[in-house]
């Protein structure tokens, strides 16, 4: 296997690894929702936990409240901090959340899906307003509704630079652009959660498994690390 294209570690992800929905709490909620708006405020709950807080997070929002833009930007920042607390940071992704629900009923009638009409950067520009909205979130939201963009996480930018798939320093852009560029005909959303799942389970940040990989005969990083030891 070349890994000169991020095709080709997919297939081969996708051959090692079995990927169970849970394992992804925005991506189940909006597989069972069909809620961007939705998928959109388990995105920002997930930023910086794990699956398990975020499920808890979500689950004692909805008991504060419906998850719409109409009834978020009327509950207090405060109320809605308190209810997803088991997730951390609990204050900057209430603020989030309420500011995104605001947008949404002051500048687009409540009608998420018309927030998320034109672009992709036009998209980022619209949303990215709001603090605490960073590329990612909104990547994220447009990959689960099908649009032609890979999200990016932080297992997915480890992953992509020990490969060498992505430039070793640049930030968010640097690395999605390096990726979609290599994405030629694999569907972004299962390279993005087949990445993911290799970054927590086999390529961590600490002590990756490189002797379980395969696709370690193509990693730089392995390379550099048998280099060393020689
Ligand atoms: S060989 Fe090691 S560092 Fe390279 S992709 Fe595999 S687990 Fe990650």
């Amino acid at each position: 296997m070349s890994v000169g294209r991020l095709d080709d570690v997919v297939r081969v992800l996708e051959r090692e690894l079995r990927l169970v929905d849970e394992e992804f709490v925005a991506r189940m909620v909006y597989m069972r929702t069909r809620d961007p708006f939705k998928a959109l405020v388990a995105t920002i709950i997930s930023q910086n936990t794990t699956e398990a807080s975020t499920a808890r997070a979500l689950r004692r929002l909805s008991e504060l409240c419906e998850i719409s833009p109409e009834a978020l930007a009327r509950v207090p920042v405060e109320a809605i901090a308190e209810a997803i607390r088991p997730a951390g940071l609990q204050e900057a992704k209430a603020r989030a959340i309420r500011g995104v629900a605001e947008l949404v009923v002051k500048e687009y009638g409540g009608d998420f899906f018309r927030a998320l009409e034109g672009t992709v950067e036009e998209v980022r520009e619209r949303l990215m307003r709001v603090s605490g909205i960073g590329y990612k979130t909104v990547d994220v939201v447009l990959m689960n509704l099908g649009r032609p963009v890979l999200a990016v996480d932080t297992h997915i930018a480890r992953v992509a630079r020990r490969l060498g798939l992505a430039p070793a320093s640049g930030g968010y852009l640097a690395v999605q652009r390096a990726l979609q560029a290599e994405l030629e005909r694999e569907d972004p959303l299962k390279a993005h959660l087949l990445l993911i799942k290799f970054g927590r389970t086999i390529c961590r940040a600490r002590r990756p498994r490189c002797g379980e990989c395969p696709l370690r005969g193509e990693c730089k990083y392995y390379a550099s690390q048998l280099a060393k030891a020689d």
